[in-house]
């Protein structure tokens, strides 16, 4: 347990090549206010209780549930910590209807998916696993809570200070990042991190420019005066603009290969070009993660008319431009 002032840092535990996510307890004289929830497993449940023994507070002490958004290690325990809390649970309109999307049990995402990366040329041995590989989530977000929306401009009591929300959205279209003006605080959820890049995705039914919308939210956010950020996963960090610099020049890179890869092959899919960055030696789960990724970079190149697209015989490829 990592303790600044009223905000104490709970590493919990996720069963994923990122293994942690960092949800954060806030102290305030009306009661604990959780940012983020983690993933429903009994690891990260029983996390939570231990943190409550070492802080010394009771479910009935938590006055609020505020989630950055909709990805799984986030949301996942929202609803089980609701039911022990009976604690408002606060999101983004758009990450909880992507929340539905994706990890409701009824939706039909799982096979769209799969029918999706079949058109950007996935080999059918990967494409089958997909919808059973999806709807394995469902369980880790179960059950749902009740929400009540937040947005963009407004201001919300994080323990005993007024946070001012912002939309920071590419890792995810709905995802909110709140800053303490006072201090000088960002609590940035997957927005910043201080290692690893966000993922940016670009998913069936989602924003068709995720990697356009992330550069803009970064050269939005470049401005703000932060001291010291705390992310979901690494070490809470002062580099702020520093980090955002970063980042903006590993897109720009990647741009750059990608560009390259297509001025080379001619003619290709997501998948060709997936592989031909990442290789083929990847789980499912990863794989997954890079063909969004790589068809996040390949769409922001075409809408950006840097390169062609074609979809032909329901396969979609993407061309170098006639110079
Ligand atoms: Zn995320």
């Amino acid at each position: 347990m990592n303790r600044w002032g009223d905000i104490i840092k709970v590493a919990l535990p996720l069963p994923f090549p990122l293994k942690i996510i960092n949800a954060y307890l806030i102290e305030g004289k009306k009661g604990y206010t959780i940012v983020d929830a983690g993933l429903h497993t009994t690891e990260a449940l029983e996390t939570w209780k231990q943190i409550q023994q070492e802080v010394g507070f009771t479910w009935e002490d938590v006055e609020k549930i505020i989630i950055t958004h909709y990805h799984p290690d986030h949301f996942g325990l929202a609803g089980t910590l609701q039911n022990l809390t009976q604690a408002p649970v606060y999101i983004s309109e758009t990450d909880w209807k992507q929340a539905m999307l994706f990890f409701d049990r009824e939706s039909s995402l799982p096979d769209e998916m799969a029918e999706f990366y079949k058109k950007h040329g996935l080999p059918e041995a990967w494409v089958k696993q997909i919808p059973d590989h999806l709807r394995g989530f469902c369980r880790w977000v179960e059950p749902h809570p009740q929400v009540e929306f937040i947005r963009a401009g407004e201001m919300i009591e994080l323990g005993d200070y007024p946070y001012q929300i912002y939309h920071t959205p590419g890792h995810a279209d709905g995802h909110l990042s709140f800053y303490d003006p006072k201090r000088q605080l960002l609590m940035g959820g997957d927005f910043l991190l201080p290692k690893i890049t966000p993922n940016i995705s670009l998913w069936p039914k989602c924003h068709s420019n995720p990697l356009a919308l992330f550069l803009e939210t970064l050269a939005q956010m470049k401005d703000l005066a932060v001291k010291q950020v705390f992310p979901a996963h690494g070490q809470v960090f002062d580099f702020y603009q520093e980090r955002i610099s970063q980042l903006e020049n590993h897109h720009k890179k990647r741009l750059q290969q990608i560009q390259k890869i297509v001025a080379e092959r001619g003619r290709l899919t997501t998948a060709d070009t997936c592989f031909a960055i990442f290789g083929q030696n990847l789980s499912i789960h990863n794989l997954r993660f890079a063909m969004a990724e790589t068809l996040a970079h390949l769409e922001y190149l075409r809408q950006n008319n840097q390169i062609d697209g074609e979809e032909k015989d329901d396969i979609y490829f993407y061309i170098k431009p006639h110079s």
